[in-house]
């Protein structure tokens, strides 16, 4: 099954999308991860988009296009995959759509209060990609990993004024995708309020799974 997971920064798209990959034993390719390595590794590719992620922004559709067009042609996504994080432009859809067939498309509701709160008290282990909570999933030691005790780092882009530009650039480009696929027909919505174990069940359910 190829799916495209939609919803705005901090409905828990990717913990989601880890956890149903998993499951299904398909690739889990998320667009924002991709380029975190890319910036973590200083390659030719993490120099071009460093200060637009930090700031909040989208990097340019045709990179971003071409990057995907590129990671689908792996032999893993054969059985299937999930999409997190793109498209996130009209035109990034429509490109997919010329060398992909996209079975569904899962839309993550939040509001807004929500989504911010999430977003600001996210904590990361960036060797491995664990991911905390301060309120809701806190470390069992304040700002350290539980399993390797290092310490946790807040993402650059969840800092007050990016999670702002972050939400706002959703607004402007990532939302007019709900109509595009809603059109299509393919379109499930989920609920992203729930505590994880509800909203994977709501996915499933959602999916005929
Ligand atoms: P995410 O982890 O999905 O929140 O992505 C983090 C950041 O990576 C975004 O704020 C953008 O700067 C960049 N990014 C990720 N996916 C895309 C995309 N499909 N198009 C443009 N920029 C992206």
């Amino acid at each position: 099954m190829n799916l495209v997971f939609l919803g705005p920064p901090g409905a828990g798209k990717g913990t989601m999308a880890t956890r149903l990959a998993d499951d299904l034993g398909v690739p889990h390719i998320s667009t924002g991860d991709i380029f975190r390595a890319a910036v973590a590794n200083a390659t030719e590719l993490g120099k071009q988009v460093k200060a637009i992620m930090e700031s909040g922004g989208l990097v340019p559709d045709e990179l971003t296009i071409a990057l995907v067009e590129e990671r689908l042609k792996e032999s893993d996504t054969a059985k299937g995959y999930i999409l997190d994080g793109f498209p996130r432009t009209i035109p990034q859809a429509e490109a997919l759509d010329g060398f992909a067939s996209i079975d569904h498309a899962v839309r993550f509701v939040l509001e807004e209060a929500e989504l911010i709160k999430r977003l600001s008290g996210r904590r990361v282990h960036k060797p491995s990609g664990r991911t905390y909570h301060v309120e809701f999933n806190p470390p069992k030691v304040a700002g350290k990993d539980d399993l390797t005790g290092e310490p946790l780092i807040q993402r650059p882009d969840d800092q007050e004024e990016s999670i702002r530009n972050r939400l706002e650039v959703y607004e402007e480009q990532t939302a007019p995708l709900v109509s595009y696929y809603a059109d299509k027909g393919t379109m499930v919505t989920v609920d992203a309020a729930p505590k994880p174990d509800d909203v994977y069940a709501s996915l499933k359910t959602a999916l005929g799974l």
